[in-house]
């Protein structure tokens, strides 16, 4: 098979050209990074591991009727996804005070908020990705006031399908960010949500013991990262349960 072009290489994850127009490969990477790729590592599994969990997430996101970039997985390690044209900010949606929000606040992480939490960041690595608010994004055209507010309650029914999901598999969803881009058909523009969900881009607690499962496991130093997107996984079906002790487990189909 003929090697494909490269279209863009981010942090985590490489774009090649798609098969027919308007389609892109979305290929997942073993490397980590945190801290604005002050931090980084490779984890191996990582990259495989997160093309199931998002595939899944996504997947469940087109069955409700919320559209997502997502076609079809290719192999292990690559999607196939429509081409969009990304807005420049990364939607996140809070249940609990965590992270930058509970610094910013001195609250204590995992403190429940009055209600979830809506929040914008602009995507911009030099400058850390700041937080930006609503006025600021139609101002410079990032996006009209009618697009904010679809993707506000866009990202308001993500947070109630994954809290749901996760719930279900006695998993907290503390927040979680997505990213959201627009597609065109001829005069006619859509949102829809793009880019990955996976724990890479959430907070997510086991329920009784509060065990981490995400990417603070790598920020913070708290253990094998692979272990636990693994046990993310296992609990939602992505991978079959092992019963044995040390038993690998082996991705299905
Ligand atoms: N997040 C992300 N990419 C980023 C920043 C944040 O996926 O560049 C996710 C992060 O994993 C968490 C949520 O968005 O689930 C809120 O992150 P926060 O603002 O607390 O930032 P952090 O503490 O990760 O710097």
């Amino acid at each position: 098979m003929a090697r494909r072009n490269k279209v863009y290489e981010g942090k985590a994850k490489i774009l090649f050209e798609g098969p027919e127009p308007g389609t892109l490969v979305q290929y997942f990477k073993d490397d980590a990074t945190a801290f604005n790729a002050e931090k980084k590592d490779v984890i191996e599994g990582k990259g495989v591991l997160n093309n199931r969990l998002s595939e899944f997430f996504m997947t469940g996101l087109n069955n409700i009727g919320i559209p997502t970039h997502f076609i079809r997985r290719i192999n292990m390690r690559e999607q196939l996804i429509r081409a969009v044209e990304i807005i420049p900010l990364e939607v996140i949606v809070r249940n609990y005070a965590a992270g930058s929000m509970a610094k910013r606040l001195g609250m204590e992480e995992g403190t429940q908020l009055p209600r979830p939490i809506v929040e914008f960041s602009y995507k911009n690595d030099d400058l850390g990705d700041p937080l930006v608010p609503e006025e600021y994004i139609t101002a410079f055209n990032w996006a009209s006031q009618q697009d904010l507010d679809e993707m506000v309650a866009m990202a308001l029914r993500v947070n109630d399908f994954m809290s749901g999901v996760m719930m279900g598999v006695g998993i907290k969803l503390i927040d979680f960010k997505i990213e959201i881009g627009r597609i065109f058909d001829g005069d006619f523009m859509r949102l829809i949500v793009a880019d990955e969900i996976s724990p890479d881009s959430c907070r997510l607690w086991d329920i009784e013991t509060g065990e981490k499962l995400d990417k603070d496991v790598f920020r913070r130093d708290l253990g094998n990262l692979t272990d636990a997107y693994t046990e993310v996984a296992r609990r939602l079906g992505v991978l079959p349960k092992t019963s044995g002790t040390g038993a690998k487990p082996t991705l299905i189909n």
